[in-house]
């Protein structure tokens, strides 16, 4: 049994979370971070940075091992593993992966990144619709900030605009796209953020269980949270936080000690059982 099939059949209690990496952009101790969600065996890989294709080999996985796939944005700790795949899909099973992506994002992560090395194998130009099939999640109307959502396999996706570049634009309106996740409305994942209290409020983590939060080791915190940032955030959500992202000085921080729940680890299994559920 690899480590998928440890994560599917863990996943079988209720909704499962494994990061396949935690490191930040510039982390050589952890991979980049990136997010296996699994629910009743149907599986979500969640970023495929640079370092994401080894990670997953050394582990007796497959980069096509999943059922679907999303991108949080652009930058090559999350997207740099991502040519590999829709290459592979292509030429070796001759099949279309499914992704989860909006059309906004799908022009940007197309025109601004994949294309320079996906639009030329072939005589003719391929379209990113050649390489994947899109599942397109619907704008979630009425909402503070940008939202979509979408349910696969029964499980609930909503999709948040974060403030994550340029460093120093301070609404998501203005920021490039960058997006977290809320799963099941139980768990967030904020993906890349910067420090914005106003998203706890927005995405309304009041009802949330456990948040996935990205975190920066040093100050200021000019595109990521910064841990001294964090740490100024209530007690009771910072009872909820798993700090992901992080750089290679871990050891000398002790984020329990905060009241955070820790440092989340790579291929650690997180399940929320369906019976806890209200
Ligand atoms: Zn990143
Ligand atoms: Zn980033």
């Amino acid at each position: 049994m690899n480590k998928l099939d440890e994560i599917k059949e863990a996943s079988k209690q209720g909704l499962t979370f494994c990061f396949a990496g935690v490191g930040s952009a510039f982390a050589k101790k952890n991979d980049q971070t990136s997010l296996i969600i699994a629910k009743d065996g149907t599986t979500i890989l969640v970023d495929i940075g640079t370092t994401i294709p080894q990670a997953m080999t050394r582990r007796g996985i497959k980069l096509t091992d999943f059922d679907y796939y999303h991108i949080t944005h652009s930058h090559a700790d999350h997207i740099g593993g991502l040519e590999e795949l829709l290459l592979t899909y292509r030429y070796f099973l001759k099949q279309k992966p499914n992704f989860i992506i909006t059309s906004a994002y799908q022009d940007i992560l197309w025109e601004k990144s994949l294309k320079g090395g996906c639009e030329y194998n072939e005589a003719g130009l391929l379209r990113f619709s050649d390489l994947m099939t899109p599942c397109r999640p619907e704008w979630f109307k009425s909402q503070p900030r940008e939202i979509y959502q979408i349910e696969v396999a029964g499980i609930h996706l909503q999709i948040f605009r974060t403030i994550h570049i340029p460093g120093h634009v301070t609404q998501w309106d203005q920021a490039f796209w960058s997006t977290g996740l809320v799963v099941d409305r139980r768990v967030l994942f904020s993906a890349d953020t910067r420090f914005d209290p106003q998203m706890f409020e927005d995405m309304d983590t009041s009802s949330i269980e456990t948040i996935f939060h990205d975190c920066q080791l040093f100050g200021p915190g000019t595109v990521h949270a910064s841990y001294e940032e964090l740490k100024t955030l209530p007690k009771a959500l910072r009872k909820k936080i798993w700090l992901t992202h992080y750089g290679d000085n871990y050891d000398q921080f002790v984020p329990e000690k905060d009241g955070f729940q820790g440092f989340t680890k790579a291929w650690e299994l997180f399940t929320w059982p369906e019976t806890a559920k209200k």
